[in-house]
């Protein structure tokens, strides 16, 4: 079978790498891809915001099986025109998607089903706004309706930072647009786990669990980005821990989904607070994580096609996933000055020295071939990611690779893991 991957970055490199091991797939075509996916898959010059763009290609290209990475063609409902034209897609329809396009429309969804989130607040003006927040202890959380990646969101201390981030997002400052809703809500304290499931939209199969690091510094300090690394171990949580999960947040979600008319396919990605009064949802995304799924990937131990198959054509009660034991770890590589303004086109060298790491995978994130040269071409650039059977092991093996990569400006964290580590 042929199969489409649609996006550009690590995620859709890592989903590419997965995909092609399939024995059921004879081709992976990738739009619009990146030079490190041009390896395995045909890219094909397409825009993931264009519909029309992504409809032509898709068009053109007739493949099997479509695969969505980013949210941004999710909102804009490509599964909807797919699905209409009888392409086979994995991903929530537009609707399906609000779950993680309005965080509005998430916590009332969560609040009608008795699915744990933190109390909120939805507000439509800056007036309700600023009269919410006195119903709040402080610190609190102020967040962008709408997608925003990552940058929606506003820790509050105080109440004068409460009003300024009020102020900030519904007068556009903050964002470049107006947000004439925003939500407000309990601040939680815990760990974080990234809970990523598939579905068919009845049945509901965990990924092995992961955690993220999304600020630049070392320490979870200074700006938020994309991601900077994550990272995949079995301790994370355990079997009784998994089924409660599975139980009262993602299988509630899936049907409260189907009982509203908006049966949810694709990626279910849970984001946890373990709080003391147990896991809370902080977010859903409606798709694979960047650089979850590199980490996640790497440690499946089975035919990823059969379950994406599975979820399109509502069977998943037959399928499970098998994972290796142990862990995972990727660790992004970006350009100086991310997430702030950076320089592209710098030379990468070492790319063939750091694969020959053993069980060392580089996904590229954001790569171009110029005169048969890799060079840099966003402000993540590499995730280099290995599977081990501990974490510990993991990151040496991802650490020895990074240190024979180069570019000039190449940044990366080095304490990616940490705290797990710390509390191992
Ligand atoms: P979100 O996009 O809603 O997941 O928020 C981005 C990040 O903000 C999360 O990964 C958390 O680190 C943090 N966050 C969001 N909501 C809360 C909350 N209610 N309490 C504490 N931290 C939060």
């Amino acid at each position: 079978m042929k199969v489409l991957v649609i996006g550009a970055g690590g995620r859709e490199h890592a989903l590419v790498w997965s995909i092609s091991r399939s024995r059921r797939v004879s081709e992976v075509v990738c739009a619009p891809g990146n030079a490190g996916i041009a390896q395995l898959a045909r890219c094909i010059p397409a825009s993931p915001k264009d519909l029309d763009d992504l409809l032509r290609v898709t068009g053109s290209e007739g493949p099997d099986l479509v695969v969505v990475g980013p949210e941004l063609p999710l909102s804009l409902g490509l599964v909807d025109e797919l699905q209409r034209r009888s392409i086979p897609v994995f991903g929530p329809t537009q609707k399906a998607a609000q779950l993680e396009s309005s965080k509005a429309f998430a916590k009332r969804f969560m609040q009608r089903h008795k699915i744990p989130t933190a109390a909120y607040a939805v507000a439509t003006s800056e007036q309700q706004a600023l009269e919410s927040i006195d119903l709040f202890h402080l610190p609190l959380v102020i967040k962008a309706d709408g997608l925003a990646s990552g940058k929606g969101v506003l820790m509050c201390e105080t109440r004068r930072e409460a009003t300024e981030a009020i102020s900030g997002l519904m007068g556009g400052k903050l964002l470049g647009s107006v947000q004439s809703s925003i939500v407000i809500e309990e601040f939680l304290t815990g760990e974080e786990i990234s809970f990523l499931t598939m579905t068919d939209g009845k049945h509901v199969v965990p990924m092995a669990p992961a955690q993220d690091h999304k600020r630049i510094g070392e320490g979870d300090k200074g700006p938020n980005t994309g991601g900077m690394g994550a990272y995949s171990t079995d301790g994370m949580v355990d079997d009784q821990m998994r089924e409660w999960i599975v139980n009262h947040i993602a299988l509630p979600t899936v049907n409260g989904m189907a009982a509203e008319d908006s049966a949810f396919v694709g990626v279910l990605y849970c984001g946890l607070m373990m709080t003391a009064r147990g896991p809370m949802v902080l977010e859903f995304n409606a798709r694979f994580g960047d650089p979850e799924t590199q980490a996640i990937l790497s440690r499946l131990d089975c035919d990823l096609v059969a379950t994406l198959e599975a979820c399109v054509e509502g069977r998943l009660s037959d399928t499970e996933l098998r994972w290796k034991p142990g862990a995972s770890a990727c660790v992004i590589a970006a350009s100086a000055g991310y997430p702030g303004s950076y320089v592209t086109g710098r030379r990468i060298s070492g790319l063939e020295e750091a694969a020959r790491v053993p069980g060392v995978e580089i996904f590229h994130s954001g790569t171009a071939l110029v005169d048969g040269h890799y060079v840099t071409e966003g402000g993540r650039v590499l995730g280099v990611t290995a599977a081990a059977a501990t974490l510990d092991q993991s990151l040496s093996l991802v650490y020895e690779a990074l240190g024979r990569i180069q570019f000039e400006g190449m940044y990366y964290r080095r304490d990616i893991g940490h705290r797990s580590l710390k509390s191992a």
